[in-house]
């Protein structure tokens, strides 16, 4: 499809159609992605379709996690079940609906029975077992797997007969031989299939559990569906699907096969390389903006160097024609790198709201309806209070703790482990910690730490902040034979940690009072260190 096609077209409708049977993961997010841009970029209308014919495995909670990952991801659809239940008396918003296809039966058995009317497909009454044995011995003869069409002319009485003895049987699809089916993929241009490889294929059981190629053909007509975008996976579906789409007078749909996603050595990308549910990314501390920029670039590129990308300028910047045919590759560098990228792009009020749940997770602050306070009592009350209040303002302590790692954090879950010593009352570190390497006695570890108290206490608390005591401090540590002498024992008696964000801000952000007595601890805990 040419560029200019694209655009001139009219009416675009395109569906994203998810089996609600395991959590949505990357690759069913790449393919919601790629149909809500194409939807977007021409104007068009993008439908969520769940397909859940599949009784025994499709879950609600799976359902539900489909749901909860597309809004999250910001790719909320035009048309689908409504979240809403039930609103004015209607599970789903749009005008073709319901969207779930559990509660669409009455529609394919309508076209069920009108292809057995036609003769275009027939009653099957082959047992499993029958099936199974034409299956083998077509393998062992090295065939296709093909239904040996054993009940394709049978006497209508005999048909008959067998429905009032209530036999199950399957509906089968008339499969014209020899006919060249002639995919037009907008991404791999012509693909040719024999239709003898795929022998009469079964529609349904009996007829109340439709199949996948058939309710697919029929809800994409009944839908009005113009454009397919799906995985390379679903490529042997579809010429099945033009085939019933002919039999039953549907007008042609185009298509668009997206590329396998791979792992790093081009192979199938496994749960272990990376390839999550989009809610694990979420509660490893993903941000919405990177993982969208990164599943994005599985499988398109806009052409030229510029990689960042929001879900607003991908919808003026996507096309179909710039998507590759070759396997994409799943790099989960780029995706740290992009996420890192987005943590450093928040506001530190954002920041800070969003590392809330990560660190109440681990204990260091706790929540009620209107506050979020440590859960030590580690600071007057006012210096730490985080109100939630209308305007969701947040107390400076928290912005000022994540401040301190926006630069570093990959992953909000990170978060935690660098700023606990923020948030606890008792810091629990060995004394020997304290000691700089190059210390040769316990008196110069005390001799420093007592100099870091006398200045830091001299600061007036008004005047405690980064400015003064960057001054101060660096003024004495320059006195020493290296800074390490004064900088290290300081950071180890705030923090309790080797690795940490500079002492002085950090001095900074614990303010006046609790500085001086981590210090004062520190200098108890020193002196306990036997020579
Ligand atoms: N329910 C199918 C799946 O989840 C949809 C395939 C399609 O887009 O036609 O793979």
């Amino acid at each position: 499809m040419a560029e200019k096609e694209q655009t001139n077209r009219t009416n675009i409708r395109v569906r994203f159609a998810p089996s609600p049977t395991g959590a949505f993961h990357l690759g069913s997010a790449r393919a919601a992605l790629f149909n809500y841009l194409f939807a977007k970029r021409y104007g068009g209308k993008f439908i969520l379709r769940i397909e859940d014919t599949d009784a025994e495995r499709s879950k609600k909670e799976w359902e539900e996690n489909i749901f909860e990952s597309m809004k999250w991801l910001g790719m909320e659809w035009d048309e689908g079940p409504n979240l809403n239940f039930e609103k004015d008396g209607k599970k789903y918003i749009g005008d073709y609906g319901p969207y779930r296809q559990s509660e669409r039966k009455e529609i394919y058995a309508r076209y069920l029975k009108q292809l057995i009317k036609e003769e275009k497909a027939y009653y099957c009454f082959c047992s499993k077992e029958e099936l199974e044995s034409y299956k083998q011995y077509a393998m062992s003869q090295g065939l296709p797997p093909v239904y040996p069409n054993k009940c394709r002319d049978l006497d209508p009485k005999e048909v008959q007969k067998k429905l009032e003895e209530k036999k199950p049987f399957l509906i089968r699809f008339k499969c014209p031989k020899g006919k060249k089916i002639i995919v037009k993929d907008a991404v791999r241009g012509e693909i040719e299939f024999d239709s003898s490889l795929l022998g009469d294929f079964s529609l349904s059981k009996g007829f109340e559990f439709p199949l996948y190629n058939f309710v697919c053909a029929v809800d994409d007509y009944e839908m009005n569906i113009t454009d397919i975008v799906r995985g390379e996976d679903h490529i042997p579906n579809t010429p099945k699907q033009i085939l019933i789409q002919e039999a039953l007078g549907f007008p042609k749909i185009q298509y668009a096969h997206l590329p396998l996603v791979l792992g790093q050595a081009r192979q199938k990308l496994s749960k272990r390389e990376g390839a999550l549910p989009i809610s694990d990314y979420k509660d490893q501390g993903y941000l919405p903006e990177a993982l969208i920029n990164f599943i994005v670039f599985l499988g398109w590129n806009p052409g030229n160097e510029k990689e960042i990308f929001s879900l607003e300028s991908l919808a003026k910047e996507f096309s179909i024609e710039k998507v590759q045919k070759s396997g994409a590759i799943f790099n989960p560098q780029k995706l740290e790198w992009l996420n890192g990228f987005y943590i450093r792009k928040k506001t530190l009020k954002e920041l800070a709201r969003l590392c809330v749940p990560y660190l109440e997770e681990r204990g260091l602050i706790k929540r009620n309806e209107k506050m979020i306070r440590p859960k030590d009592e580690l600071l007057p009350e006012t210096s730490y209070l985080v109100t939630e209040t209308k305007e969701n303002i947040f107390d400076d302590y928290l912005e000022k703790a994540v401040s301190l790692y926006q630069e570093r954090i990959k992953k909000l879950s990170e978060i935690g482990d660098l700023v606990d010593f923020l948030f606890v009352k008792d810091l629990d570190y060995p004394a020997e910690m304290l000691k700089w390497k190059k210390m040769a006695s316990n008196q110069e570890l005390e001799d420093s730490l007592n100099k870091c108290l006398k200045l830091l206490s001299s600061i007036e608390e008004k005047s405690f902040n980064k400015e003064i005591l960057e001054k101060l401090l660096l003024r004495e540590a320059e006195e020493m034979p290296d800074r390490g002498y004064l900088l290290w024992p300081l950071r180890v008696a705030l923090t309790g940690k080797q690795a940490s964000a500079g002492p002085i801000d950090i001095a900074a952000v614990l303010g006046k009072e609790k500085t001086v007595q981590r210090i004062k601890e520190a200098i108890e805990k020193a002196r306990s260190i036997v020579q």
